[in-house]
């Protein structure tokens, strides 16, 4: 940086057209003008030492606000000093040079001394005008005291405005000299950090601010980026330190900022165009990799095939319309944008419902549909006739709404065969919809497109997955939904189930209504009681019981062995197994109200038998191949080598011949140790009852479950204690109020029944009573054990033990009656199958004994009950404990 300099009294004068040079800025220019070659010439080019000129600016008349009179001075020709001051002190004069003859201009009363760094001259060809090149730099300010033109340009007397070394001094002991200067250094290191991070320029820069007086660098910063005339002009003015340094950090810091907003703007600018660039970029190698593999079936085309899939899809014309603006939509994304794939999953089930698309409707046969219900189904014969009532019905009048059929029973009893042979029957499709356990209402309706993962409901998606819109839908285990927060699904099965509402069914995800009453709808339920009452009410009720053993041999003998040596590849050829052990299949193994697991015990016997019929086989085929071998010369060879398989084949026999004989494998029968081998030692007996009756404190209850009815026994003990009744086992509320009535029962009766020695006062003195109902993990509730409950107590009390072959039901009342109770049929049956020979049932139930089958009373001794007392002296062998005393 220059040292101080010297100014002379006078200077030639420069004129910067609405700019400025500041003192320690820099800059190139080209005099072309006769006046400013003239003063480039005089005062810079033909000096023996370094000259000095003066730039001051003007500015343009018509952009001053404060315009004083007009000088002009001839267009720079005048020879003779001529001197003009406006009212500041200044002249206005018309520019000498060229095109803007006649524009006045304002001359600024301040200026700043420049020195010539760097002069060149060059003379233009052809016109010969000679032109200058100056590097000049600012060097300090000045005050134009008088402005004066000499020939072409002008000359100014000065008065220097350079700060000495006295003010400097003077200045930094000022507090807010100081701390401005620390300002303007910061703000200035920052700005020079923003531009080295971006021109990744070395740390010259930062030396400045360490060797370069902070007034000085004020301006060499503002002369460094661009700034309005004025503000430029502002600068210049600024001859106090303090004034300049202010001025000088909030331009540097308005600089910084806008830098600043620039290279977030460039950052997100870049960032975008590279993003999409590089998108591009994968699009074209994928594209490229594609054509490569062959593999030309891209996005595009998908969406060309899903559009030709929805207009064969027959959509009515206002679900087109909607899909159509979807597909719009679809055809705008790009496939990476989310909602694209949701979007198409959409459009794709719009395009596979089958609208219009349905079985053609046969016409109905009834005898061939009573003989399809024949072949497929043993017995049940009232069924059968009301499903050929419902279908005859659907024959005359096909639109008929009747009510849905709903079959209920346990587990395993033909309930969805039967629904299938209705749609054979009738020539159409069959779908089966699982409700088991559906508590959400979005499992039957659809959850809204809106949720992340939604999908149709299980309806809509099963038409979807059925093709037709007149399938037969089951709807299986109706009775298992339940509600919850989630909503309630039986609320949507009842609008499914009306005729009125089903035409218009609304899933939340398909969003556009669908016609669901060309479905026939079938029910399956294990119990009445859980469906609620406005959904059995369009119901009706076909209930199957289940069967008895020698039903279950039938079925077992005609139905399911054919079927399950059919789908083992099997024939009698192979296995055969005889009804004695299907009996006993059915005895030990399996005691179930249906067939479910007798099939499931068959299918294991059938794949015991296809292992060995495979083995066999695999024996003959090596027999075969070596029989190929038998050629005469090789046959003496193979004979010496001992080979077995050529020992037994006899000679001279042909070919066909010698494979039959190797396939004739007598039939596999089975027997009770392949029944042992294949499915384990036997899990039930005859003798259970006997045995866990075989101790006071048991009595045998028939109970009514999901499955059917079962055989439950009822533990009870008694302890030394405070007087409590304890109960364990899986129990619902009224049957441990069942449990308290029984108690309270045989407390009051405890004298008659003579279980208190005489002068005892209370049967529970000093003991405490533990009952307990075992039978595994079943839930029970229900009042139908308060006859059994009693029966335990008296038993453990009277220390005698029931009867082994006898089981009961019934709802004790607090006064002993015995009041009927429900499932009887169901209860009966598990007796029977649990080889019980005589049952103990309400005297009210009489009616009900008529649904039971007549094979299985014939074989059960039926006893009535109407009072509690009835039932104990039937329960205990010899009669009621307090008879044996009444005969003592
Ligand atoms: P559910 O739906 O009642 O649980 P399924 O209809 O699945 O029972 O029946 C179970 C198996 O028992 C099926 O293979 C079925 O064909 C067979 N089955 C049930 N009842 C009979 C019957 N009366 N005659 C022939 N097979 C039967």
């Amino acid at each position: 940086m220059a040292e101080p300099v010297e100014l002379p009294n006078r200077l030639g004068i420069l004129a910067f057209r609405n700019k400025v040079l500041l003192p320690g800025a820099i800059i190139r220019i080209r005099c072309t003008s006769p006046s400013s070659v003239k003063l480039v010439e005089q005062e810079l080019w033909q000096r023996e030492e370094k000259g000095l000129i003066g730039i001051v600016p003007v500015r343009d008349a018509a952009e001053s606000a404060s315009v004083g009179p007009a000088l002009y001075p001839g267009g720079g020709t005048d020879s003779g000093e001529r001197n003009v001051k406006n009212h500041s002190g200044l002249p206005e004069t018309r520019k000498a040079d060229g095109k803007s003859q006649q524009e006045p201009v304002h001359w600024h009363s301040r200026g700043v001394a420049a020195r010539a760094l760097h002069l060149s001259r060059g003379v233009e060809k052809p016109s010969g005008r000679v032109t200058y090149t100056v590097v000049l730099e600012g060097l300090c300010r000045f005050s134009v005291l008088e402005l004066n033109s000499r020939g072409t340009y002008y000359i100014a007397k000065i008065s220097p405005l350079d700060i000495t070394k006295a003010d400097m001094e003077q200045a930094e002991q000022d507090p807010d000299f100081v701390s401005l200067a620390r300002q303007f250094k910061t703000t200035a290191m920052e700005l020079i950090s923003v531009l080295e991070q971006k021109q990744k320029t070395g740390g010259r820069t930062k030396v400045l601010l360490e060797t370069v007086p902070v007034h000085k660098l004020a301006d060499i910063f503002v002369a460094s980026f661009e700034i309005s005339f004025e503000e430029q002009l502002c600068m210049l003015d600024s001859i106090d330190l303090k004034v300049r340094l202010s001025k000088a950090t909030e331009l540097v810091d308005r600089h910084l900022q806008s830098i600043r907003v620039a290279e977030k703007i460039t950052q997100k600018v870049e960032g975008q165009l590279s993003k999409s660039q590089r998108e591009f970029l994968l699009r074209q190698q994928m594209r490229a990799i594609k054509e490569e593999l062959g593999d030309n079936d891209d996005d595009e085309d998908d969406i060309a095939v899903l559009e030709r899939k929805m207009q064969s899809a027959g959509m009515p014309s206002n679900i087109w319309k909607h899909a159509q603006r979807e597909l719009k939509r679809l055809k705008k994304m790009q496939p990476q944008q989310p909602g694209y794939n949701s979007s198409r999953v959409y459009l794709e089930l719009l395009a596979d419902l089958p609208w219009q698309k349905a079985t053609e409707e046969q016409k109905l046969d009834l005898q061939a549909a009573k003989e399809r219900l024949d072949s497929d189904h043993y017995g049940l014969v009232k069924v059968k006739q009301r499903i050929i009532e419902y279908l005859a019905v659907r024959k005359l009048k096909p639109d008929a709404r009747g009510p849905v059929l709903c079959f209920v029973g346990p587990p395993g009893v033909g309930k969805t065969s039967l629904a299938t042979s209705i749609a054979a029957a009738l020539g159409r499709k069959f779908i089966r919809i699982s409700l088991g356990g559906v508590k959400d209402e979005a499992d039957i309706r659809g959850h809204r497109r809106t949720y992340i993962g939604s999908m149709p409901g299980r309806l809509i998606d099963g038409i979807k997955r059925v093709g037709v819109s007149n399938p037969v839908m089951l709807l299986d285990e109706i009775d298992k939904t339940g509600s919850d927060v989630r909503g309630d699904p039986a609320a949507a099965l009842l609008e499914v189930l009306d005729p009125e509402q089903n035409k218009t069914f609304n899933d939340h995800y398909l969003n556009v209504p669908y016609d669901l009453s060309k479905v026939i709808f079938v029910a399956t339920a294990n119990k009445v009681q859980p469906i609620p009452p406005p959904l059995l009410d369009r119901m009706e009720v076909i209930e199957l019981p289940g069967y008895t053993p020698e039903e279950k041999a039938k079925i077992a003998m005609q139905y399911l062995i054919p079927r399950v040596m059919d789908q083992h590849g099997l024939s009698s050829e192979f296995l055969q197994i005889p009804e004695g052990m299907v009996k006993l299949i059915i005895q030990r193994y399996t005691r179930e109200a249906g067939v479910r697991n007798l099939e499931r015990n068959l299918s294991a016997l059938a794949r015991a038998a296809a292992v060995k019929v495979a083995e066999q086989d695999n024996t003959s085929a090596v027999s075969k191949d070596i029989h190929q071998f038998s050629s005469p010369v090789e046959e003496s060879r193979l004979a010496e080598g001992a080979e077995v398989e050529m020992e037994v084949i006899p000679m001279g026999v042909s070919n066909q011949e010698i494979s039959n004989a190797l396939q004739v494998v007598s039939p596999l029968i089975v027997d009770e140790s392949m029944l042992e081998n294949v499915l384990g030692p036997p899990r039930y007996d005859d003798r259970e009852t006997a045995e866990r009756v075989s101790n006071p404190g048991v009595s045998v209850g028939l109970v009514w479950t999901a499955f059917g009815g079962e055989v439950q026994f009822v533990e009870a003990t008694a302890m030394a204690g405070k007087g409590e009744l304890r109960l364990t086992g899986q129990l619902g509320d009224v049957i441990k109020e069942s449990a308290q009535i029984a108690l309270t029962w045989v407390r009051a009766r405890a004298m008659e029944l003579d279980l208190v020695a005489t002068g005892e006062i209370s049967l529970m003195e000093g003991r405490d009573i533990h009952i307990h109902f075992p039978a595994g993990a079943v839930p029970k509730d229900g009042p139908s054990a308060g006859v059994t409950l009693v029966t335990a107590l008296v038993s453990l009390l009277s220390r005698k033990r029931m009867r082994a072959d006898t089981a009961m039901t019934g709802e004790l009342t607090l006064r002993g009656l015995v009041l009927p109770v429900g499932g009887i049929k169901d209860k009966v049956l598990a007796a029977h199958r649990y080889g019980i020979k005589r049952v103990i049932l309400p005297e009210r139930n009489i009616k009900d004994l008529a649904e039971v089958p007549s094979a299985v009373l014939s074989n059960l001794e039926i006893i009535y009950a109407k009072r509690m007392e009835d039932v104990l002296e039937q329960a205990f062998e010899g009669g009621c404990p307090w008879r044996q005393r009444a005969r003592l």
